[in-house]
């Protein structure tokens, strides 16, 4: 169980995107879940859950770290698709 930064509910990690910071410090999304380094998880299939992270700042405080506008607008693709649910 992991916790998503917009609404701060527990959730299974199926159900929420990974925002990883890796070795080299890229920000990527980790879409399979699996990549290491620190991670950040919003509700997969909220876009308002994205929209209160991007906001509050959330992501950026839980990987220490600026993250990019290009990698919010990926995650934001991947909620409109209904990346991670169902899988
Ligand atoms: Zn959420």
């Amino acid at each position: 169980m992991r916790q998503c930064l917009g609404c701060r509910t527990m959730k299974p990690k199926k159900e929420l995107l990974r925002i990883v910071r890796g070795a080299d410090n890229a920000i990527s999304l980790d879409l399979r879940g699996k990549a290491s380094g620190r991670g950040a998880y919003v509700c997969a299939g909220s876009s308002e859950c994205l929209k209160r992270a991007v906001k509050s700042k959330a992501i950026q405080r839980a990987l220490d770290t600026a993250v990019p506008d290009s990698v919010f607008d990926d995650l934001a693709q991947e909620i409109a698709k209904g990346a991670g649910v169902n899988e």
